[in-house]
């Protein structure tokens, strides 16, 4: 079977593939997107809560209404997008394997492309404990796609593990579903995310257990009934006495993202250990592109951090992809992509000047 042509193929429709394909596509590139899912977005039709921050990053829009306009974007400047297509390999000479799901059935096609952009997200960290597979323990981000997006409330009683961003946003989206959060269980001392979410949730009077971890779940008969909780002293150790055990139905595990990357890995991508951007990340530099020239990473793939930098990454991604390509002058481009760089830097700095991790070995993230 011919392999499919395309000046640019795009693994990942959310927030960095569709801000790619935009710049891309403005600049005159031809873009393919593919996304497994039915519609575009990612994750951010789950996130129906406004984001703030700065002007330029979106401050009190929320995350559904940004892919809204994102999508609305790509539509009016005819990216060409492959709904419930899933890539399944990434081969040397740029090409994918992407099996198509059609009315007739499934398909299995091949495209060559002049560039590819890797942005396929990040995936939650599980978290092993005795019980950890019963029905009933899932992922922070299973639940908010069953609460937000199918509008299925997981459970009544919820235990959340972890409080970070993403763990106390998923708990107040499963309060607002109606849902009663029991608690959330913190391994560190303090709270790990923003300030301003905590206090919603401290203000409805949930219970933060700092400095402990979940030591198992029990079941009364085939799903979660109970949560035993335990104390961890300062080298992180279970303190033999402190258990709790909660009633609870449903445990949500937010312990964390790492970049999805096993497709940068078949094709032979660099990667290295950066533990502040959630563990092997595809190494690349101030454009995205990666270790394999022609081939470019943006997003979470690209090391965790948040929407907004998946947005930033994905637009330096698709301005230098366009320039490389003869779409755009090398003075237009370098313009454009200063510009994104120093919006990307002002959100790694974020709101106290600091850098939570540094650029290393030649290639980083960032300038
Ligand atoms: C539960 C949760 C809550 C969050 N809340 C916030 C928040 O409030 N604010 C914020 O700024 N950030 C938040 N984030 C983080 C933010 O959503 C991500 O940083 C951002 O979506 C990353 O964008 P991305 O384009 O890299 O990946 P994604 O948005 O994950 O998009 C990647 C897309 O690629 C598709 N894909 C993956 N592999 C393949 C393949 N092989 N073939 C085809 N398609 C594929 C995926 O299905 C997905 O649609 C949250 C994340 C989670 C998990």
């Amino acid at each position: 079977m011919a392999a499919e042509k395309r000046e640019l193929a795009i693994i990942g429709g959310g927030p960095a593939g569709l801000a790619a394909a935009i710049e891309a596509a403005k600049a005159g590139v031809k873009v393919l997107v593919i996304d497994e899912n039915d519609r575009p977005g990612g994750q951010l039709f789950k996130q129906l809560h406004k984001f703030f921050g700065s002007k330029a990053h979106n401050a009190g829009i929320r995350g559904m209404d940004i892919g809204k306009m994102l999508l609305k974007e790509t539509e009016e400047l005819n990216v060409e997008v492959w709904l419930s297509s899933v890539v399944i390999g990434l081969y040397q000479g740029n090409t994918l394997s992407v099996v198509r799901t059609e009315r007739e059935g499934q398909k299995v096609c091949t495209v060559e492309a002049d560039r590819i952009l890797i942005a396929c997200g990040g995936a939650e960290n599980a978290l092993n404990f005795p019980g950890w597979t019963l029905p009933g323990v899932m992922g922070a981000g299973a639940a908010q796609t069953m609460a937000n997006v199918h509008r299925v409330v997981p459970g009544q009683k919820v235990l959340m593990i972890g409080s970070g961003n993403v763990g106390l946003i998923v708990s107040y989206q499963l309060m607002q579903a109606g849902a009663d959060v029991v608690g959330i269980v913190e391994a560190a001392p303090k709270i790990g995310g923003y300030g301003v979410h905590a206090a919603k949730i401290r203000r409805a009077g949930v219970p933060f257990y700092l400095s402990h971890t979940i030591k198992q779940a029990e079941a009364d008969d085939e799903t979660v009934s109970r949560a035993v909780i335990v104390g961890l002293d300062k080298n992180w150790n279970q303190i033999p006495g402190t258990e709790k055990t909660l009633e609870v139905d449903t445990i949500c595990i937010a312990a964390g993202m790492r970049p999805l990357s096993q497709l940068a890995w078949m094709y032979g991508l660099k990667h290295e250990f950066i533990p502040e951007l959630g563990g092997f990340m595809p190494l690349h530099d101030n454009n995205m592109e990666s270790t394999v020239k022609t081939v470019y990473v943006a997003g979470d793939t690209a090391g965790v951090e948040e929407a907004n930098t998946a947005l930033d990454e994905g637009r330096l991604a698709g301005t230098a992809i366009a320039q490389s390509l003869g779409y755009m002058g090398e003075e237009e481009a370098e313009g454009a992509k200063a510009e994104i760089r120093d919006r990307l830097e002002s959100l790694r700095l974020g709101p106290f000047g600091e850098r939570s991790w540094a650029p290393r070995n030649g290639l980083w993230k960032g300038r």
